[in-house]
């Protein structure tokens, strides 16, 4: 199903074979002028893709027959998280719209005690904006989760639920990023904002099974950082 537009609807929007479209109307009808006869991909998070046609626009929605129901195939079965620290400006829009292309499922935004930026409501339901065009761009079926975690002991609780967890460390000497990951259900990966991390945050990491990692000798930005620890996870262990 690739080469038709996705959107992402309410799961209530779509009801058997039919669908009326009230969330994404003005964009489709008015901003992208599509017509009675086009085809698109509509989703609706339960990992199935439902092409349609547009069957009726006016002015309130947009009404599609299905016409046929199929898996998603750009979506990974294996569990991906990335927690990154808050950046300053518009770096967190970059990796949100980067993790949902590298196939992230869960991404999350932490504060750490050298994050100068944190992230307000608004903020947040605007980085999910960006991760939903993301998803409709880049051809995926599951929006990943984007959620805030304003303290540290969260993303230690919630990072070491996965299989690997890797901490990337800009201190860390030997351990390379690449040689430590595994190819298992579940993995997270954390990566410091511009500040990096305190010794207080590292050592909660300590005696668990996560391990401490090296990106390379050079310290890298913490948006360059985030996007070469995807990649390398693609390349090396991604489906
Ligand atoms: N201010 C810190 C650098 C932070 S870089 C300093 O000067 O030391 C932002 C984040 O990117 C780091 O917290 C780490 O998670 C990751 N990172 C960047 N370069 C790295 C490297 N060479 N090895 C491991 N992690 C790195």
């Amino acid at each position: 199903m690739s080469g038709y537009k996705r959107f992402f609807i309410q799961p209530d929007e779509l009801y058997g074979n039919k669908a009326e479209i009230r969330s994404a109307h003005n964009y489709i009808s008015r901003v992208l002028r599509m017509r009675v006869g086009d085809k698109i991909v509509l989703c609706t998070q339960d990992g199935n893709d439902n092409l349609s046609e547009i069957v009726k626009i006016d002015n309130n929605a947009v009404y599609c027959n299905v016409l046929q129901t199929t898996k998603g195939q750009n979506e990974s079965n294996k569990e991906l998280s990335l927690f990154f620290g808050v950046m300053k400006g518009d770096k967190n829009d970059f990796v949100v719209q980067k993790a949902v292309e590298l196939g992230v499922k869960n991404i999350y935004l932490f504060h750490s005690r050298y994050c100068v930026s944190d992230v307000s409501d608004n903020k947040l339901e605007r980085l999910r904006k960006i991760s939903a065009s993301a998803c409709e761009q880049c051809g995926r079926s599951v929006m990943p989760k984007v959620e805030y975690l304003d303290n540290f002991k969260s993303v230690a609780n919630l990072a070491l639920a996965s299989d690997n967890v890797l901490f990337c460390y800009e201190n860390e000497q030997t351990k390379a990023f690449a040689t430590c990951l595994k190819d298992c259900p579940s993995t997270a990966i954390i990566v410091g904002s511009e500040g990096g991390f305190s010794d207080e945050e590292v050592q909660l990491f300590e005696g668990t099974h996560a391990q401490t990692v090296s990106l390379g000798k050079r310290i890298l930005r913490a948006e360059t950082a985030s996007v070469f620890v995807l990649s390398v996870y693609n390349a090396l262990v991604g489906d």
